[in-house]
């Protein structure tokens, strides 16, 4: 024979350790007789506490737990309303306060949290697009000054004749202030991750190949490539010339040229 029904309101009260200790031993006796409904709740209420105490701000409180805090606080109201002074310790006011305290700083913290992941992802969304525009601004930068070079009548054309014979021939503009345009078609795109590189030849008799960039023609074997600042004037290289090189490019030349034209 049980009568759970009186210790009903007592569950958070007592896992939280707010009963008086009459209520407690009462409580407790009654465990003692094994009563699984009511150890089955008060683990439930433990748990509750437990969320409580350490809830993880990132997460919102769950409808269960609102459910169970508001359950509780209407219990105490009732309680308070049949005043029965033995009933609790802790006035129902302060019960109540604590626990909307209690859901009002799970629920700052979670939306503080929201609030900042909010902001943070607008802030990023932002920067992403602001970054876009930059990158985009640069981009039209680029493609104006390839423009220049390939229209102005100051630039000089240098036509870089097929080694080997087997690939079409690549066309040089220098303009000697706003720097090299290289293009191709109908190259071959080089095996693997390997690049092809662009060398400077000095017109100096002991000048070493001095390194530029470095390219990869488009499936289309297509590519257009910008030498803003090319490594060497104009009147001190002889030639320029194209070798194939691994990834990134190398410091001197490891194939022999594939492509070279001289600079009159
Ligand atoms: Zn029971």
């Amino acid at each position: 024979m049980k009568n759970c029904d009186q210790f009903r309101e007592m569950y958070e009260a007592y896992a939280l350790g707010a009963l008086d200790p009459a209520e407690r031993a009462t409580l407790e006796a009654h465990l003692a007789t094994g009563c699984q409904d009511c150890a089955k709740s008060i683990e439930e209420a433990r748990w509750l506490v437990s969320q409580l105490a350490y809830m993880a701000p990132e997460a919102a409180p769950s409808d269960m737990l609102k459910g169970r805090l508001m359950q509780t606080v209407r219990a105490e109201a009732q309680t308070a309303k049949r005043s029965t002074p033995s009933r609790s310790a802790i006035p129902f006011w302060i019960w109540a306060g604590v626990a909307a305290l209690l859901l009002f700083s799970v629920y700052s913290a979670w939306n503080a949290q929201r609030l900042q992941r909010e902001i943070h992802a607008v802030n990023q969304r932002a920067a992403g697009i602001l970054q876009e525009r930059r990158e985009l601004d640069a981009q039209l930068q680029l493609a104006k000054r390839a423009a220049m070079i390939v229209t102005d009548p100051a630039s000089v054309r240098i036509v870089l004749a097929s080694q080997d014979h087997k690939s079409p021939g690549l066309e040089a503009k220098w303009h000697s202030q706003l720097g090299i345009v290289l293009t191709g078609q109908g190259i071959p795109v080089p095996s693997g991750n390997r690049v092809l590189q662009l060398w400077l030849i000095p017109k100096a008799p002991e000048g070493k190949p001095i390194p530029s960039l470095t390219l990869r023609p488009d499936v289309d074997g297509k590519f257009v490539l910008l030498v803003s600042n090319p490594p060497e004037l104009m009147a001190a290289t002889k030639a320029l010339a194209i070798t194939e090189e691994p990834e990134g490019g190398s410091a001197q030349p490891t194939t022999t040229p594939r492509w070279v034209g001289g600079v009159s």
